[in-house]
């Protein structure tokens, strides 16, 4: 498979450099030159395919001959090696649990492909690999939990001061050894423009080696694809497809579902589901795609005022309007109507959700409602512990820890204090290297 920049204005790539380069030398996202179809044996018979037969099979196409495929196995092996099960909730809602990894968070599972290959790729190189990661909350655990004690690699996470959760905090402020943090007196989108400017620097460049762990490489999008299988897998009434609600931030997530659905995975419709950070809903409201600036919200890693991966959507549907708005649709849910969400579902049901997952829960609501024969499913983006701070509040109980947890939140942080603009963060990259 080789990979085109959007931009159009850069060479071909295959798997290998697409995710070493993170992004194209034009600053354009890769995509791959063709959606390949998958294996129609893998859907009709998934039920005897194991998890990390079916991430293989999915992911073979993409990688191509850059990975030995003993070595390839291995990768989604341990990619894979946590549950991901599908709880019933209601009648027609349904739970997709992606937050029984390390770090309790879906972004485990494109860490943990992206550390492990990357890891490989740094192996054949005599200089370190600095990977440089904007978090709104969840990326920068999961980055530094994969690529931890990671071999020739160092990592650098930046995140905004004061709008992550304590949970989040601790985990990626306290593993130390290859992993470094800083803390932005700003928002995410800062953090963000912060990496992007960075790898404008062609001066710097020449002197570090980087590379980006944010979900716009290709090493962290593609193997998102695989828990819509695991979905299908675990999909009783195969005769009525789902339709799947996304949380979404940057539109990673729900890009790597849109991919599996090209690919020929039935899904009946896909939910952008959205905070007050409503860019994607307006567009879809207005045809018009206006930046703004993040809002804080309570599900705070969907604070993105900008969202990276869209382009990859528009791409993917051509601008053709149509087909973009049959599998797609999105809307914006507030504070509120989110927690709302979350204490009704708990009263009624004893399902804890998370407020992303809440996010989620309120839009597909909304979307059966009109359309009451389908049935639905949410993805279930992290752990709700990982949000005590915000759920317990709004259930007036105590959201009981994890002692795994627990024993992190009385570890040390250590982090560099870093303003957005002006600060030392160039000298600071320098010194990486
Ligand atoms: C990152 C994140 C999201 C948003 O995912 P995108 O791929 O950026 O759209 C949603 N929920 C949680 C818990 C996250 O950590």
């Amino acid at each position: 498979m080789l990979y085109y920049s959007l931009n159009k204005n850069a060479p071909v790539v295959d798997f290998k450099t697409a995710t070493i380069a993170g992004q194209a030398p034009d600053k354009g996202l890769y995509f791959p030159q063709s959606i390949p179809q998958v294996n129609k044996k893998l859907l009709n018979d998934i039920e005897n395919y194991s998890n990390a037969a079916i991430a293989y099979e999915v992911i073979k196409p993409f990688v191509g001959d850059v990975i030995p495929d003993d070595l390839l196995k291995k990768i989604v092996e341990e990619t894979v090696n946590f549950d991901i099960p599908l709880v019933q909730v209601t009648r027609n809602i349904y739970s997709l649990e992606l937050f029984h990894g390390p770090t309790l968070a879906f972004k485990d599972i494109g860490a943990r492909f992206m550390s492990r290959c990357l890891g490989y790729f740094a192996k054949e190189k005599t200089e370190k690999i600095v990977v440089l990661v904007a978090t709104s909350g969840d990326t920068g655990g999961a980055v530094a939990n994969g690529f931890y004690d990671v071999a020739g690699i160092e990592v650098v996470i930046l995140y905004p001061s004061e709008k992550v959760s304590s949970v989040q905090e601790k985990q990626l402020t306290t593993l130390g050894k290859n992993i470094h943090a800083i803390e932005v007196n700003g928002s995410f989108d800062d953090c963000q423009k912060m990496v992007k400017e960075t790898f404008m620097d062609e001066n710097l460049k020449q002197q570090v080696f980087l590379t980006s762990a944010n979900s716009i490489n290709v090493a962290r999008w593609l193997p998102q694809q695989f828990y819509y299988y695991f979905l299908w897998r675990q999909w009783q009434d195969k005769n009525i497809p789902p339709t799947v609600a996304v949380p979404s931030g940057n539109f990673g997530n729900i890009c790597a579902g849109l991919l599996a659905q090209k690919a020929g995975l039935p899904i009946k419709h896909f939910i952008a589901a959205c905070n007050a950070n409503d860019t994607v809903p307006e567009y879809f409201n207005t045809g018009i795609y206006r930046p703004t600036k993040a809002i804080a919200t309570i599900s705070n890693a969907m604070d993105v005022g900008d969202p990276s991966n869209f382009v990859r959507i528009l791409k993917m549907f051509d601008n053709k309007n149509n087909d973009l708005k049959n599998s797609l649709s999105s809307v914006s849910i507030t504070d509120e109507a989110t927690a709302e969400t979350l204490l009704k579902v708990f009263k009624q049901t004893n399902y804890l959700l998370d407020p992303h997952g809440a996010v989620a829960y309120t839009a597909l609501q909304l979307y059966l409602t009109n359309n009451p024969t389908e049935k639905g499913v949410i993805l279930e983006t992290a752990h709700p512990v990982k949000f005590y701070d915000v759920i317990e509040p709004i259930i007036n109980e105590q959201v009981t820890i994890p002692a795994a947890i627990a024993a992190q939140l009385k570890l040390e942080k250590k982090s560099f204090k870093m303003e957005a603009v002006g600060g030392k963060w160039r000298e600071w990259v320098v010194g990486m290297g």
